[in-house]
């Protein structure tokens, strides 16, 4: 879609006092304060549009970090600042009419792998899908996947904490960040990972603004966590308010300060790295497409899938299917999602199974095909028609169009214009900073 903002307001001075004193300082990434520029940044996967004042493109945590203390001093405390990644973010998240700091143009290396233990390092604007393309040849995946995969970054993912197919196995991204490296306002860095609680009440007692925000944290969550259970919705998957209950284990014995800033909305800090924990790619892959007679049949007819202990169900409706038709992507698929002689298929389910033990999944697969097959034969549930898809090649060319459709989708006659829309706030929580004062290295605040 092409954003349509007709004018573009000069630049603030103090902006540039400040992009100025950055290079000054050292800093190695790109600034950029063309209106063309700007422009991109605009916008997002949302209905939203602002223009930010500049974009910074750090090179290093050293970069960010010099950027976080330029911010601190009290001559640009009125400067706001945004992380982004991919910004393929569906609500406005990485939007601000301040200064973008995108991740994405250089932060975007694999530093370190241990197969041994299963992690990896990263840096946060590596992308899901050149993540996976690099872990291939070692065996490995990182698990928790999202439909923008070839855009989205593991920073972006980190603070939406995203997921998508096969959570029902894997879970979310919150489930795989072993650590964090975070830089704070003031430019302090923070490294976090899982620690013995006793160990976190040391470093809560250090004059440092780690120790600031180690005591906050610890003594908050801690005193409080009767009313943390109490009163907080129980969430998959936490983007929605600040992760406060796992930022300690059950028995409170664990401390970890990365669930704070997993789903924080690059409200609390930029996050620079992380080490993600990595999966064994699964030996044996077997897809299932059931074909319904209508996306409500398909919908009620999933959680049958979920007792079939299926790794994944995505349920694609008519109006995505008669998209994906009309695209060239079809040609890739038609022949696994074929025509049901004498029926309309106005409902897929694509259910994948996944394993080691090909013994058991042939046996889940002949399984819901026979109960499939009951369904059919009693005309029951909606179902017409299914078809097993056992070759690697078919099954990622069939989630190719799935994650296609979404383009398909945006591009839709009668899609809506982002230009009546533009000059819609988008709700944030409060910019990274001046928002939650645990995480605000400044002494007033942490008073
Ligand atoms: C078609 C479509 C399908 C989608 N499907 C899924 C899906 O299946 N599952 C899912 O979970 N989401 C989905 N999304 C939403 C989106 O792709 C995810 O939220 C994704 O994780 C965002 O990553 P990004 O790199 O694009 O982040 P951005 O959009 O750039 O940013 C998202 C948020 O993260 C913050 N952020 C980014 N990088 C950093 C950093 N280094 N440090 C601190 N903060 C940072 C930003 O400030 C912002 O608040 C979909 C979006 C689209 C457009």
């Amino acid at each position: 879609m092409i954003p349509q903002i007709s004018q573009a307001p000069g630049l603030v001075q103090l902006v540039l006092t400040f992009l100025q004193s950055l290079q000054e300082q050292g800093f190695t990434g790109d600034t950029a304060t063309s209106y063309a520029d700007r422009l991109s940044l605009s916008t997002d996967n949302s209905i939203y549009q602002l223009l930010p004042d500049a974009a910074l493109f750090p090179r290093s945590t050293a970069d960010v970090a010099l950027i976080a203390r330029m911010a601190g001093e009290s001559r640009f405390n009125s400067l706001v600042f945004t992380p982004r990644g991919g910004g393929t973010g569906t609500n406005g998240q990485s939007l601000n009419q301040g200064i973008v700091v995108d991740m994405s143009r250089y932060m975007n290396r694999i530093l370190e792998i241990n197969t041994e233990q299963g992690w990896v390092r990263v840096e946060a604007g590596v992308i899901k899908d050149q993540l996976n393309a690099w872990l291939k040849p070692y065996g490995f995946f990182f698990s928790p996947e999202l439909s923008t995969s070839n855009r989205a970054t593991l920073g972006g993912m980190i603070n939406t904490d995203a997921s998508g197919q096969g959570s029902l196995v894997y879970g979310k991204t919150s489930d795989h960040v072993e650590g964090l490296r975070a830089v704070l306002l003031g430019g302090d860095i923070l490294d976090t990972r899982a620690m013995p609680t006793e160990l976190a009440e040391q470093l809560a007692a250090t004059p440092t603004a780690e120790g600031r925000i180690y005591n906050v944290v610890l003594n908050r969550c801690r005193n409080q966590r009767d009313l943390i259970l109490e009163k907080f919705p129980k969430l998959n998957r936490f983007l929605t308010g600040y992760d406060l209950r796992h930022v300690f284990s059950d028995d409170l014995q664990t401390f970890n300060l990365t669930r704070l800033l997993c789903g924080a909305e690059g409200t609390l800090a930029f996050i620079t790295e992380a080490r993600l924990d990595i999966t064994p790619i699964p030996k044996v892959r077997r897809l299932v497409n059931i074909k319904y007679d209508s996306f409500d049949s398909a919908l009620r007819n999933a959680p049958f899938m979920v007792e079939a202990k299926a790794l994944s169900v995505e349920t694609v409706d008519s109006k995505v299917l008669n998209l994906a038709r009309e695209d060239i992507v079809w040609h890739s698929v038609h022949e696994l999602i074929t025509d049901v002689p004498d029926k309309e298929m106005l409902g897929l389910n694509i259910v994948e199974f996944a394993g080691d033990d090909g013994e058991l999944i042939e046996k889940q697969v002949s399984n819901l095909c026979a109960r499939l097959d009951e369904l059919m034969m009693s005309q029951q549930g909606g179902v017409i028609g299914y078809q097993l898809c056992n070759d690697l090649g078919g099954i990622e060319r069939i989630y190719n169009m799935r994650k296609k459709r979404w383009a398909c989708w945006g591009t839709r006659k009668g899609a809506p214009s982002r230009s009546r829309l533009w000059k819609i706030r988008p709700y944030r929580r409060n910019s990274w900073q001046i928002t939650s004062s645990i995480f605000v290295p400044c002494s007033t605040a942490m008073a």
